[in-house]
């Protein structure tokens, strides 16, 4: 292997937050490597719902989420569970996310939230201005939250408002509106808000592809590799341990989504990261026209209209990285669609599960290492990996050139914890 220049970074992960990573530091004059033993976008950022949520400004976490938790352990099939076998492994992370749900943490979280998320599509496309707009797959039609009852809308109220606050633009629709805008939807719904300035990734595999096309394009390399550690000199990393051998490194960013958190230790901090698994059933022939992706966060899942079909995405399973997945949870999302879509059809579906990259206070690590100046850290995006890609990218860029960056970075410091 080469020595690596001076101008030279590696990145580890090409999900979506290393492809972006990788790509705005190449657009800003870096040699870029990126590391993984998976094709660019096949890992968690291959399955997700889509949509670039710029709406998205709530922690995840909710107050008096811990009276739940029982429930969570006896209902493998509910939107959010604990496979029991997980709990004692998940509790210290779990009475983190709690100590998260106070009023107060949730406003700040929020409003860090806020500052990365509003900005998120507009990123994206600074990203790929250098491509063609019609070959983007990207669309910005809105996204729609949808409550199926009036007691899901009644207890949105809250959410509805400090959506707003933070600069959310927000229409309320009542059902009339909602089934103008979406015809093929069922008597059984109570109305929605439609964020108007949110997006979707008609395929976010082929927004991957076509951020590694660009790196391959412009001379950055891709090593079909797993990294499993590093070689450390005087200054930081000198190689990084591979199953294909050491690879010099100059300059690390770690984009391993929800496998990040071993390899963030040996650079220098421990990481409360854990991980949401989620499941989705795509549907080559729905049988419905839907144009505009929708969030039944009463349900914990979305419906989103992708290129290939109709791609129903969500629910929460604590179960760790390595435990089967359970695909009767992506049978529910079918069910659960089906009570909003009569005529929804399932002829080819195809089922998936991924593992978002959690941290328990909801909020990316976007940081420099505590131990090393050459080594960045790019995960722990949850729910919100895609929507943050570009933003996450920019924010990287700005550490390696040390340049003041417009969004505060101090809440997403790898060391907050
Ligand atoms: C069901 C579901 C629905 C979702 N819907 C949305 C949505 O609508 N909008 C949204 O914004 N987000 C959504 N998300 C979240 C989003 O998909 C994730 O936050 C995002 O994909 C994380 O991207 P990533 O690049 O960090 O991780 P990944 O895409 O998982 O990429 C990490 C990469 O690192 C590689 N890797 C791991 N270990 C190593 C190693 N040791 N060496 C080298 N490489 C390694 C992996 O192979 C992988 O390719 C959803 C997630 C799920 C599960």
């Amino acid at each position: 292997m080469n020595e690596q220049s001076e101008q030279s970074i590696t990145v580890i992960g090409a999900g979506v937050i290393g492809l972006c990573c990788a790509r705005t530091l190449q657009r800003r004059g870096y040699g870029v490597t990126v590391i993984d033993p998976l094709d660019p976008g096949m890992g968690t950022s291959y399955g997700n719902a889509g949509i670039l949520a710029t709406g998205s400004v709530l922690p995840e976490g909710k107050p008096g989420l811990w009276k739940r938790v029982p429930g969570m352990l006896l209902d493998p099939l509910g939107p959010l569970t604990i496979r029991p076998s997980y709990l004692a492994k998940l509790t210290p992370w779990m009475l983190r996310f709690i100590a998260n749900t106070t009023a107060k943490r949730s406003e700040e979280i929020s409003q860090a939230l806020a500052s990365i998320v509003l900005p998120g599509l507009e990123h994206y496309r600074a990203l790929l201005d250098d491509v063609a707009s019609d070959e983007v797959p990207i669309r910005q039609q809105g996204c729609l939250y949808l409550y199926p009852s009036a007691a899901n809308l009644a207890a949105a109220r809250d959410d509805i408002e400090t959506r707003r606050q933070r600069g959310v633009a927000l229409e309320m629709l009542s059902p009339d509106e909602v089934r103008q805008l979406v015809p093929a939807i069922g008597p059984d719904m109570a109305g929605g808000a439609l964020a108007t300035q949110s997006g979707h990734a008609t395929s976010p595999l082929a927004l991957s592809q076509l951020l590694a096309a660009r790196i391959v394009a412009d001379g950055g390399n891709f090593i079909k590799a797993k990294a499993s550690g590093f070689a450390i000199g005087s200054d930081g990393p000198t190689h990084v341990h591979t199953d294909q051998g050491d690879i010099p490194v100059r300059a690390v960013v770690v984009a391993a989504g929800a496998f990040s958190k071993p390899l963030a230790k040996s650079l220098g901090n421990t990481v409360p990261l854990d991980t949401e698994r989620g499941y989705h059933m795509m549907l080559p022939q729905p049988g419905i026209d839907l144009r505009v992706p929708m969030l039944i966060n009463a349900h914990g899942y979305a419906v989103t209209p992708m290129q290939d079909g109709i791609r129903l995405a969500g629910t929460v399973e604590f179960a760790g990285t390595e435990a089967a997945p359970n695909y009767a949870r992506a049978d529910v999302l079918l069910k659960r669609a089906r009570k909003l879509f009569p005529g929804l059809q399932d002829t080819g579906a195809e089922k998936w599960m991924g593992h978002r990259p959690s941290m328990p206070d909801s909020l990316p690590v976007i940081s420099r290492s505590s131990r090393f100046n050459q080594v960045y850290f790019a995960f722990g995006h949850g729910h919100l990996g895609l929507s943050l890609g570009a933003v996450t990218g920019r924010l990287i860029a700005d550490l390696v050139q040390d340049r003041t960056s417009e969004i505060c970075h101090v809440p997403f410091r790898a060391d907050r914890f």
